[in-house]
């Protein structure tokens, strides 16, 4: 018998909402959804993982489809779309996933026409699925007609590829009709490390670094009002700044920089990633921003007495 897919209530729908200097960040959802415990964990053993986190009886976990939307004054901006409305029924069942992000930003007083900008830090199906909706008719259409979409050339082509290890991770109508009607511009490493410390700008305010290791050219998207992107290690604290950091840290669970999930290609370059990340991201306050996490969307990263990154205090 198929489990009946869980619903969010209207207050679930609104994951947070903060401002960060001049900007309004508010996390959406497009509802929670069942993945292998282990997998989430890769070589963690499972009697460490499950005091975090419980398992079901099939050993799979809840993990959340955070997406931010930033309110610049400027722009709205809105980063990762979640899973979307295409899954198959089979796909569904197995993911007891929800498609909520278009009830969530309703909830959040978010119109999908005034999102000008959107941000895919890759393209695997739980990031990019919104960024089209499936029409009762059977066509494929732009969920945010008014935006311009940005993702990685590198994301793009690796799934064109269609590799046994991952190919179920890539649905290119979830990106190959924006590209073909030139509504999603497609990014390359050279053009993002040419920028200051080798991030692109979007739009004043928000760009991108690569941290590769889940994927080879992952994204993760910086937020800061000041445009502070000059800042160095050692800046004021009271610079502002957030960063999504897509699935190089999917969870608060995952703070540890050897907890890396068993999806990623390259674990050992997710570990260096995220103590790079640290460096910056610890000294610097800055307010991490987690994909997968349902019930600690944002928090900042503290060392605690033995050294070891771990959540500092859940943001307001
Ligand atoms: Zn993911």
């Amino acid at each position: 018998m198929p489990q009946p897919i869980p619903s969010l209530d209207d207050t679930s729908l609104l994951r947070a909402r903060t401002a960060l200097g001049d900007f309004e960040l508010t996390v959406c959802t497009d509802g929670t959804y069942l993945l292998d415990g282990g997998a989430m964990f890769g070589v963690v053993p499972k009697p460490l993982w499950q005091k975090r986190i419980p398992a079901d009886a099939e050993n799979r976990v809840q993990l959340g489809l955070n997406s931010v939307v930033v309110r610049t004054g400027r722009h709205t901006v809105l980063i990762e779309t979640g899973i979307g409305n295409k899954q198959p029924p089979k796909m569904q069942q197995i993911h007891q996933n929800q498609a909520l992000l278009p009830a969530s930003l309703a909830a959040a007083g978010i119109r999908q026409e005034e999102i000008d900008i959107v941000i895919n830090t890759h393209l695997h199906f739980d990031h990019c699925g919104w960024n089209t909706t499936l029409q009762p008719d059977g066509s494929v259409t732009p969920t945010f007609p008014n935006a311009r979409y940005f993702a990685h050339a590198g994301e793009v082509a690796h799934g064109h590829l269609q590799l046994d290890r991952d190919k179920v991770s890539y649905l290119s109508p979830n990106y190959d009709p924006l590209i073909e009607s030139g509504q999603m511009t497609l990014l390359d490493d050279a053009a993002i490390q040419a920028g200051p410390q080798r991030c692109l700008e979007i739009c004043p305010g928000i760009s991108v670094e690569l941290f590769p290791g889940h994927t080879q050219h992952m994204m993760g998207v910086h937020i800061q009002p000041d445009r502070a992107i000059e800042s160095r290690p050692g800046a004021a604290v009271d610079t502002p700044h957030a960063c999504y950091i897509g699935d190089l840290i999917p969870t608060a669970h995952h703070i540890d920089p050897t907890w890396v999930i068993a999806y990623d290609l390259d674990p050992v370059r997710c570990i260096a990633e995220r103590k790079r990340f640290y460096e910056r991201a610890i000294p610097e306050q800055w307010l991490v921003l987690f994909t997968h996490d349902h019930a600690t969307p944002m928090a900042r990263v503290a060392l605690n007495e033995k050294g070891k990154p771990v959540v500092a205090a859940p943001a307001a």
